[in-house]
């Protein structure tokens, strides 16, 4: 959401993909997500996205018990699913968190 005119014109993605400049296409301002918060942000998705992945492939391990090493690509699954999933959730907690700022022209 654009911090000035309040129009949907910035996605949570927008927030996450880059820390470049952009231009709200309905009133014109520049903005940018404010730096700090914006790193911050990112380690500690990236430290929560490996501990999920990490304890996913551990309980999936013990469920299946152990496997044959021609299978070992399986293990991809919950690499993914406990990698992605909170990464989801984090774009979202992310764009509450760090806020848009003006870049001065
Ligand atoms: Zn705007």
């Amino acid at each position: 959401m654009c911090p000035n005119c309040k129009k949907d014109t910035f996605s949570a993605w927008d927030k996450v993909k880059s820390n470049k400049p952009r231009k709200c296409s309905e009133c014109g301002i520049i903005v940018k997500p404010a730096f700090f918060r914006s790193a911050l942000s990112l380690s500690i998705a990236i430290f929560i996205s490996t501990i999920c992945s990490g304890l996913t492939i551990y309980i999936f391990m013990k469920l299946i018990g152990p496997i044959s090493f021609t299978y070992i690509w399986i293990i991809a699954l919950p690499l993914l699913i406990g990698g992605i999933l909170p990464i989801i959730l984090w774009i979202k907690v992310n764009d509450w968190f760090v806020p848009w700022v003006l870049e001065k022209a």
